[in-house]
């Protein structure tokens, strides 16, 4: 079966919206084993939105529309889908009903061109809306199945989830399953020539995208049930894991290297603490970002200063006087120093230039020295990260994810 999703919306275009319901949509469709060979976004204009539909019945089967469900005039969706698969639209008495009750809950008086809203395409499946007005339907007609939704996100999800998705399960004979091998600090080329060789079974596939500082493959097997395709996937992302070596940290468990840290701290019951330079905070953030890391994660220091190196973190003066204040004895002392004040079992630190200013000769943009330290070892490293051209917030995120990278392979030795 072939899915065409058309996002409607005049904010989309202009940019003032985000489109998010297109990955939404078109990562549910994949799962259910559907393809997805075109989307398009189009305005509230009845020309461009019944020349949308048309293009797209004359190309798939299955088409859904997200947005212009409105009592509004500018809501024209029902009305375009209607003439295109040659339904009339029909007042449907219990939609109304539940528009009166919805209001009723609220308080609010109801306004009659809220009747709008319950005029569906005759025939269809009405999807109720639990968190608004609109309801969403499901019609048939000329050899084609438009699912329409609208448009905003906390009515969209919950009618997908509810209705729409059991209503393609029973549509779909395949299921698409993937798992994601993640490393980090791995080019694509290079991940590329160390996975070359592996033959994967009919019906999967691997593809690597690039992210950020890391590699990421994703392995999808496409099969009668989700059983099978989770077994035709599993064996070939463990190869992938094989092949990429230790950068790998995840082969699907976790979706970044601070969920990754969390999860093996929360394993093994020990906690984490952070003092951080140029990083300002952001190894903090990243920690806490992921639910549940209030149990595993102690304290988080922001020092910039020299000063303040001493006062909230104990390094010594001469340690900062002697190899300046961008080196890794003093990362080291600050890990040092933020581990005992917090009683925690590791620690991470950085220091260094994220720039554009603030380099020399011996110390240039790009050199942070990270620090991670557990409780009988330390261990820091001097990175030179190279851009071509001065990138402050590149520079940062690279190093907290070193940092990262550096605690996973750490807890994971104890
Ligand atoms: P309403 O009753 O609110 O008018 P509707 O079904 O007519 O609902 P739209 O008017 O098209 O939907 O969109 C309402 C709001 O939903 C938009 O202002 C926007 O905030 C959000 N929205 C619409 N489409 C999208 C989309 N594709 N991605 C993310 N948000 C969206
Ligand atoms: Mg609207």
């Amino acid at each position: 079966m072939n899915a065409e999703i058309i996002n409607i919306g005049t904010e989309l275009l202009l940019g003032d919206t985000v489109n998010t319901h297109h990955s939404f949509i078109a990562r549910e469709l994949a799962a259910f084993g559907i393809n997805t060979y075109h989307q398009c976004c189009v305005g509230d204009n009845p020309e461009r939105i019944d020349e949308a539909v048309k293009l797209a019945a004359g190309r798939s089967d299955l088409i859904i529309t997200t947005g212009g469900l409105g009592p509004t005039v500018d809501d024209i969706t029902k009305q375009c889908v209607a003439k295109a698969i040659g339904k009339k639209l029909v007042f449907h008495q219990e939609s109304a009903k539940r528009i009166e009750e919805y209001f009723e809950r609220k308080g609010n008086t109801f306004p009659d061109t809220n009747y709008n809203q319950a005029y569906l395409p005759q025939g269809c499946i009405v999807l109720n809306n639990e968190y608004g007005t609109a309801p969403g339907c499901i019609c048939k007609g000329k050899g084609l199945t438009v699912i329409m939704l609208p448009g905003p996100p906390r009515e969209l999800i919950p009618m997908w989830r509810d209705s729409v998705a059991p209503y393609l399960e029973k549509l779909s004979d395949s299921v698409i399953y993937s798992q994601n091998v993640r490393a980090f600090a791995m080019s694509e080329s290079k991940a590329d020539i160390l996975i070359s060789d592996i033959k994967t079974p009919e019906g999967v596939t691997i593809a690597p995208y690039a992210k950020n500082n890391e590699i990421l493959i994703r392995v999808t097997a496409k099969a009668k049930n989700i059983k099978l395709a989770k077994k035709a996937a599993e064996p070939v992302a463990k190869l992938v894991a094989e092949k990429l070596g230790d950068k790998v940290y995840s082969t699907g468990e976790c979706e970044s290297l601070a969920e990754k840290c969390v999860k093996m701290l929360c394993e093994s019951g020990k906690k984490a603490a952070t003092a951080e330079s140029c990083t300002g905070g952001l190894i903090a953030k990243m920690i806490t970002d992921i639910p549940g890391s209030s149990t595993v994660f102690e304290l988080g220091e922001v020092c910039y200063c020299a000063e303040q190196k001493n006062l909230r973190l104990g390094v010594p003066m001469e340690t900062i006087d002697k190899f300046g204040i961008v080196s890794c004895q003093v990362a080291e002392a600050m890990a040092k120093g933020v581990m005992e004040k917090s009683g925690a079992d590791f620690a991470i630190a950085t220091t260094g230039v994220a720039g554009p200013g603030g380099g020399t000769p011996e110390t240039p943009v790009g050199t942070v020295c990270v620090a991670v330290c557990g409780k009988e070892f330390m261990c820091s490293r001097r990175l030179s990260i190279k851009r071509e051209k001065d990138d402050r917030d590149y520079v940062r995120n690279y190093s907290a994810a070193y940092a990262l990278d550096m605690l996973r392979r750490i807890v994971d030795r104890k």
